[in-house]
């Protein structure tokens, strides 16, 4: 059969690519993947399990259930003091990956240029080239923290530029954004008319300072889509549920889309999420207690043996640069797994401007840390 030209064109995500080679090897640290290696806190387990007991197993409304989306609203009110309509401005979705799917062809037009700071979540140009639009990639550097300068976004604006992605805490990098560097993207936003779809998924893990949702900034509610869910912070990627908040246009929109290709999303999701969301606070701080000391053990480590990392403000990656070992990221990260058995992903899977830095992921035990902290300190030598 022949396959659509568009499809056909986009490559498989590099993560992937680079984990076939881990399959079927035996005795390997994995620091690859992107998620948590906590299991989901058991008070969301149960109220999962009492659901499945009471029967709850149909479809919901298309936004979503309502009461999730009345707790969504007000979390986002305490945590960030944004006002959004249960009704017209949330939508639940399957994660966050719907979400910003959702979003982007909810708003882009064929030829339409979406910027996108890189290095990058490895989903967002592919689906933005899926709807006939063109990703520009906005490098960062390490010098600056990986964080994008509003002059570089400014730069790469033209006539046909009407979306800026922003996603902070960042995946790959752990980069994240004071209230006033944040103003400063908004103002250039405004200035340039951006809409802007901001993934915040890594939102309530940051660690040194709050949290600024970019909604919450003067004037940038009614450009913004705001995208967060429960995979990473409540230790829930299987259950599949994010959400989306934006202008009632936009979330109409969107719903339009989900309605013929999700229908909703999963009942049982929903209702741990609820759980998640009401009471969940305590889990998230133990967790994000580990995630923080993981973080302090792991950076020290690799700046010792000469790779420098800077110290990421959120999420739970570090990104190191390889560069003095005069090697590529995938020769770098092939070279580890056959002789080390440590898997951690080339830079290069999240975009050209990830050549000579490796993700490592810190989602995994102290005693797998230290271990691959000590095999890669072989391979170094
Ligand atoms: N956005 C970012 C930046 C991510 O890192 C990930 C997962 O790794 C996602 C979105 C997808 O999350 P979800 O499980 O909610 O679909």
């Amino acid at each position: 059969m022949k396959i659509n030209r568009k499809v056909e064109s986009i490559p498989p995500s590099g993560i992937r690519a680079f984990f076939e080679l881990v399959l079927g090897m035996k005795d390997v640290i994995s620091l690859g993947v992107g998620e948590p290696d906590f299991i989901t806190p058991w008070g969301i387990r149960e109220s999962a399990i009492y659901a499945i007991e009471e029967g709850y197993t149909s479809y919901t409304s298309n936004k979503g259930l309502r009461e999730l989306r009345v707790d969504i609203a007000r979390f986002l009110k305490q945590r960030y003091r944004i006002e959004y309509d249960p009704e017209e401005e949330i939508l639940v979705t399957v994660g966050v990956s719907e979400a910003f799917d959702l979003a982007v062809r909810a708003l882009v037009n064929p030829g339409d240029r979406v910027l996108v700071p890189s290095p990058c979540y490895v989903s967002y140009l592919p689906l933005v080239s899926l709807c006939g639009g063109y990703g520009v990639v906005v490098e960062t550097r390490a010098k600056d923290g990986f964080k994008v300068r509003p002059k570089d976004i400014e730069r790469s604006c033209d006539k046909n530029t009407r979306i800026l992605v922003l996603n902070y805490p960042n995946n790959p990098t752990g980069a994240s954004y004071s209230r006033k560097e944040l103003n400063a993207i908004a103002k250039t936003a405004k200035a340039n008319n951006l809409a802007v779809i901001s993934d915040e998924i890594y939102g309530e893990l940051t660690y040194d300072f709050t949290h600024t949702a970019f909604p919450s900034l003067s004037g940038m509610k009614e450009r913004t889509v705001y995208l967060n869910g429960f995979s990473k912070a409540y230790a829930m990627t299987g259950w599949r549920i994010g959400y989306a908040c934006g202008p009632k246009e936009v979330i109409s929109a969107m719903t339009k889309i989900h309605q013929y290709s999700m229908l909703c999303a999963p009942v049982l999701g929903q209702i741990a999420a609820r759980e998640a969301i009401k009471n969940g606070e305590k889990a998230i701080i133990d967790m994000k207690k580990e995630y923080r000391r993981r973080r302090g053990f792991v950076v020290h480590e690799l700046n010792a043996m000469g790779l420098g990392c800077h110290v990421p403000a959120g999420a739970f990656y570090v990104f190191p640069s390889i560069k003095t070992t005069h090697s590529t990221s995938m020769n770098f990260a092939r070279g580890l797994l056959k002789r080390e058995k440590v898997a951690v992903v080339p830079g290069t899977a999240f975009g050209s401007s990830g050549e000579g830095y490796i993700r490592i992921s810190y989602a995994s035990s102290m005693e797998n840390l230290k271990e691959a902290m000590s095999r890669i300190r072989n391979f170094l030598a």
